[in-house]
């Protein structure tokens, strides 16, 4: 894996794809009224012309096969949020194109759905290969806009391309059913039908994964996508929707509209065209959304935000426990909506416990995500610094004590410095919302039944952990958590194999594994009669 130590790509105003071609070495930009001087090392120098080469460095929308700009060529910029230079202008697209990317879908829907579930299984397979041969420039291309880092970044794409090859898989499993008939002269069945045009609204914090997580079996099952990417990390969808057709899967089949975020999602949920809105994104947003599916009644799965629970008992493994804890918590700078946002540990083992982990945290080395050895980027924007920085207030005002961190690191920018806060308290926002930053709240307690109850005192309910050596309790525990997915002893559990998702306020349906086809099924129930005649 290339790494870029000094990957400073230089680009002000204008298209990635003109600077990134430069030769030089030493490149400066005259930018209206002041000059930019930047190196460009040799190495981002390869990835540049290898994403050119791939043609994977898309600036434009995608509708029914054709990159298109925006109808009044407005653009917004992508940034770089490790150095904060412009890495590229997108088109600034809103209710038109969204509506022309409807109806190409909707046109290419009646073909798509038509082909055998081997034609389309074929298609997806192709997608995939060219997702795992691209992996590295793709991986790039998310440190780049996201900033995670990449080793994490080429996680992503290996996770992300596997929806699309269990997706290609589970396409030729999509089973009916026959039905013993209560009556000697019918006949009942049933046939699972692909829903129609789905619109797939995804966040910023897994580029390319959140997309295909939706794109793979809603296209197994023979559906149509309109994507809206967040428009802060577009180029990771191009990238991957430039795939898709270079794999062959026809105009149409996978549309990609970015821009105006509520003009955009206006327009899909309008349309009666689009059979079904999934979401990845925050709660407040999803709630929207799925207000606005009513009048149109649309099928609705969203993936929303979280307020994990990770709990530390007194049998725990100190190692396992602090090992998990810090993937759970500190993965893409906590930027995941299963992230450990309370760390709750119990009384018998918390100073250990504690001293271990601010260990464990202090050796977190914090960077650009291209240099070597970091573990940690920046946050993806200042408002998400901002955001840490008044929860931390909050508690701190309220008598919570920082160990570690709790402040901006001095790389500037949106860095900031992995934290351990102790004395949390359930009243503090660190314990009622998600802080979506480095951040580790600690909170002890004495009881398992306490424990729990601190962990369901809110109104998500998606990911949570337990750290404990005592197989009853990891049971009892698990089935008490009103949480979609329990980690035991484990701060990573998400694959495409098994279901993703959350209940109460963290959403509405599953993702990944043969459940996630559902989502994108309709039932039909077929009453055959008359049999008894000739
Ligand atoms: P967000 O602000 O809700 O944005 C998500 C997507 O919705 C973006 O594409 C955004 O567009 C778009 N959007 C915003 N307003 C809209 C509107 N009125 N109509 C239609 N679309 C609209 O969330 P985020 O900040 O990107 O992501 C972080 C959140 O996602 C966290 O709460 C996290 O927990 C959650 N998340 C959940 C899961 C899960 O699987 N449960 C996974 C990942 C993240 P623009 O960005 O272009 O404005």
């Amino acid at each position: 894996m290339a790494t870029l130590k000094a990957a400073r790509i230089s680009i002000m105003a204008g298209r990635f794809t003109k600077l990134m071609s430069r030769p030089r070495r030493l490149v400066s930009v005259r930018a209206s009224d002041h000059l930019l001087t930047r190196q460009i090392s040799t190495e981002a120098e390869s990835v540049a012309s290898r994403l050119h080469k791939s043609g994977l460095l898309r600036t434009q929308g995608l509708i029914g096969g054709k990159w298109v700009d925006a109808y009044d060529r407005k653009t917004i910029k992508v940034y770089n949020p490790a150095t904060g230079e412009v890495i590229a202008d997108v088109p600034c697209m809103g209710g038109r194109e969204t509506n022309d990317a409807i109806s190409s879908a909707y046109e290419a829907f009646y073909s798509w759905s038509k082909l055998t579930a081997a034609e389309r299984s074929r298609y997806l397979r192709k997608w995939y290969d060219l997702l795992i041969a691209h992996r590295e420039e793709l991986g790039q291309l998310i440190t780049l806009e996201q900033g995670k880092p990449i080793k994490e970044a080429l996680g992503e794409v290996s996770y992300g391309a596997g929806f699309i090859e269990f997706s290609a898989e589970e396409a030729k499993r999509v089973y009916g059913d026959i039905i013993p008939s209560p009556l000697a002269d019918r006949r009942l069945f049933v046939l699972k039908q692909p829903v129609g045009v789905v619109g797939a609204i995804t966040p910023w914090n897994f580029p390319l994964a959140m997309i295909t997580r939706k794109v793979g079996p809603a296209l197994a099952c023979g559906c149509t996508v309109v994507i809206k990417p967040s428009e802060i990390t577009p180029l990771t969808a191009l990238a991957a929707a430039e795939l898709s057709l270079q794999a062959g899967i026809p105009p149409g089949v996978v549309n990609v509209v970015m821009g105006n975020a509520s003009d955009i999602g206006d327009s899909l949920l309008a349309s009666t065209q689009v059979r079904k809105i999934t979401f990845t994104g925050s709660t407040a947003v999803g709630k929207k959304l799925m207000a606005g599916s009513a009048g149109t009644v649309k099928k609705v799965s969203l993936e929303l935000g979280g307020n994990a629970p990770c709990i530390v008992f007194d049998d725990a493994d100190l190692d396992v426990a602090v090992k998990g804890t810090l993937a759970a918590k500190f993965r893409n700078s906590g930027q995941t909506c299963v992230c450990a946002n309370r760390v709750l540990v119990q009384e018998g083992i918390y100073e250990k416990f504690v001293n271990a982990f601010s260990k464990a945290v202090q050796n977190l080395q914090v960077g650009d995500g291209f240099t070597e050895g970091v573990v940690q980027g920046p946050l993806i924007n200042e408002a998400a610094v901002q955001k840490v920085e008044s929860f931390l207030q909050d508690a701190i005002s309220k008598g919570a004590k920082v160990l570690l961190g709790g402040k901006r690191h001095s790389l500037g920018m949106s860095f900031y410095e992995p934290t351990v806060i102790s004395d949390v308290k359930g009243e503090m926002l660190l314990s009622r919302e998600e802080v979506f930053g480095p951040v580790a709240p600690l909170l002890r307690f004495k009881t398992e039944d306490e424990a729990i109850r601190l962990a369901n005192d809110t109104n998500a309910g998606l990911a949570a952990y337990i750290f404990t050596n005592n197989i009853q309790r990891s049971w009892r525990v698990s089935e008490a958590l009103e949480y979609g997915l329990v980690g035991v002893n484990e701060g990573i559990v998400s694959t495409e194999v098994a279901p993703f998702g959350g209940v109460k306020q963290s959403g509405l349906g599953r993702e990944g594994s043969k459940y996630g086809m559902d989502e994108y099924l309709e039932m039909k129930y077929v009453c055959l009669g008359n049999m008894n005649s000739n």
